[in-house]
């Protein structure tokens, strides 16, 4: 497979989503962790951007709440390319009415090579790695051979 690479600064784009069940461990995360994040950007999904805000005093832009519309806008801004990893904390174990927007989210940062953590474990090895105090190349697929496709 054929890669171009996007240059990501030192300042990291993070977004971070937490099902309702989830938010609690999402907000715990992110007052441990405030040192680290008050270093980047940060956008969330609406409510847990708001309980974030409350919680910790962190600048989290809010968009729509998730099951509004919320996680395909963060889906949209990694398609733009305006995200760089993305913590999300889902629930495994409820059904949610924006499930097939969870699944899209998760399908477009996988194409996009975004990290992702989807527990509190992963959130710690991610947030400790080197590369969050580096610029860091992250590979993207060459898409031109899919879009010239003969058809
Ligand atoms: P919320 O959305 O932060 O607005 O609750 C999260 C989600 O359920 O996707």
């Amino acid at each position: 497979m054929a890669y171009e690479t996007q240059r990501l600064e030192i300042k990291k784009r993070i977004a971070l989503i937490a099902h309702d069940s989830r938010k609690s461990d999402m907000i715990q995360w992110c007052t441990e962790h405030h040192g680290e994040l008050c270093q980047h950007v940060l956008y969330g999904t609406g409510t847990t951007a708001k309980l974030i805000v409350e919680a910790t005093k962190l600048p989290v832009q809010g968009l729509k709440s998730g099951p509004l519309g919320g996680d395909q806008q963060i889906g949209s801004k990694i398609v733009e390319g305006d995200v760089d990893f993305m913590i999300f904390f889902w629930d495994p174990l409820s059904l949610h009415p924006h499930d097939p927007d969870v699944k899209a989210l998760l399908r477009i940062a996988t194409l996009y090579n975004i990290p992702i953590a989807t527990n509190i474990s992963t959130a710690d090895f991610l947030l400790n790695s080197l590369y969050m105090n580096k610029v860091y190349e992250r590979k993207l697929i060459n898409f031109d051979s899919y879009l010239n496709r003969k058809i």
